[in-house]
């Protein structure tokens, strides 16, 4: 079932999410739900809260072409950052149609808890490395945007607030 994609600013999108005690059904329904959600979009990653859930789930698919790679993480925790940085032109289904330049280490290892429960762990580089930080930075209420300068910041929001009014017209 695709769920409705909450758009920047909304409150729940700037809150720390729980982690996730128990693995239910209901939670392996809801990440079903986010995957066909972020496909459909279309995008390579999409955190709960931004379908208004405030638990520590993402989904993510970051291959372009070719056989499709959905991974499904269980709070995801960064566990070691490379020193060196990537810089790439990041967007947000939550902040339609706006793109910036986001710094991150280039290199993470992540670990989390899969599908089926058991822990996971792995190293991320290229694109599936800053889609996995901008991912996890949504469970902690932080949107790319908080990278930039606050005239920047401003700009994209004045103008992911109109694409909201204007979306909510029809
Ligand atoms: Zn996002």
């Amino acid at each position: 079932m695709i769920k409705p994609i909450l758009i920047h600013p909304d409150p729940r999108l700037k809150k720390p999410c729980a982690p996730v005690a128990d693995l239910s059904d209901d939670l392996r329904a809801l990440a079903d739900d986010m995957l066909e959600t972020m496909y459909h979009a279309p995008g390579i990653g999409l955190a709960a809260p931004q379908v208004g859930v405030l638990d520590r789930l993402i989904v993510m698919d970051c291959v372009k072409e070719g056989e499709p790679e959905p991974v499904v993480m269980f709070n995801p925790e960064v566990l070691s950052s490379s020193d060196d940085l990537n810089v790439y032109e990041e967007g947000c289904l939550s902040i339609p149609e706006q793109y910036a330049d986001v710094t991150r280490p280039a290199a993470v290892r992540v670990g989390w808890i899969d599908m089926d429960g058991n822990p996971q762990e792995k190293d991320f580089d290229g694109l599936w490395a800053t889609c996995v930080q901008h991912e996890i930075d949504h469970l902690n209420g932080k949107l790319f945007i908080d990278y930039l300068g606050p005239m920047k910041r401003q700009m994209i929001t004045r103008k992911s607030q109109k694409m909201k009014r204007e979306m909510a017209r029809g």
